[in-house]
């Protein structure tokens, strides 16, 4: 992806702060996922699922630090449904607010949602495991990718409208102002998704 400038944090500011309400608006803060119920049904205990069992469990997603959020810029994918759903408005203001934070994050964002975009096909229309279709990533490890897309349809059942208006908005501006050519694709395929889809 494009590496982020400084230029687009500042010279959209307002923007960024009206997204900013609304994200406030739209997810509690008062959503607490437990230390045991992080990871949802992974039973990892590696070094880096703890780390996060314990970077996340217990906490609320208002009170993350932006290095703490920094450091766990690839995790979506290892997380419960619970904790993708209340730590996301964190990571997606952390990825707005700053210029390392957006060049880590916003597009493991996009491409945590992209790969929802297989199961929402309906299950007959999932293409063979490790195929490439339409801009989907390749992943060379199939059974996590079988998983992960339970618990990416798990998580999209969890997002209220208000929510979902939201996510929309966050991927409009990512699409306006950070998505590069190859990038542009990606936030489209999530974009046309039917759960991103609604009357405004
Ligand atoms: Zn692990």
């Amino acid at each position: 992806m494009q590496s982020a400038s400084g230029e687009f944090l500042n010279s959209n500011s307002s923007e960024i702060v009206d997204l900013f309400i609304n994200i406030d608006r739209a997810f509690s803060s008062s959503c607490i996922v437990a230390i045991d119920e992080v990871l949802g049904s992974r039973t990892c205990r590696c070094y880096e699922c703890v780390a996060i069992m314990e970077a996340l469990g217990g906490k609320r997603w208002t009170e993350m630090s932006k290095a703490t959020l920094n450091g766990l810029h690839d995790c979506f994918p290892l997380l419960g449904a619970a904790a993708m759903h209340c730590f996301l408005p964190a990571f997606m203001k952390a990825s707005y607010s700053d210029c390392e934070l957006a060049d880590n994050i916003s597009y493991n964002i996009v491409n945590y949602f992209l790969l929802a975009n297989y199961v929402y096909l309906s299950p007959t229309e999932l293409p063979p495991i490790g195929d490439e279709f339409d801009g989907a990533p390749s992943r060379a490890d199939e059974k996590p990718l079988r998983r992960n897309l339970s618990v990416n349809e798990e998580v999209i059942a969890l997002f209220t409208q208000p929510q979902r208006e939201t996510l929309t908005r966050y991927f409009e501006f990512y699409l306006k102002n950070i998505a590069d050519e190859m990038d542009k694709a990606d936030v489209m395929a999530v974009l046309g998704q039917a759960w991103l889809r609604f009357d405004r």
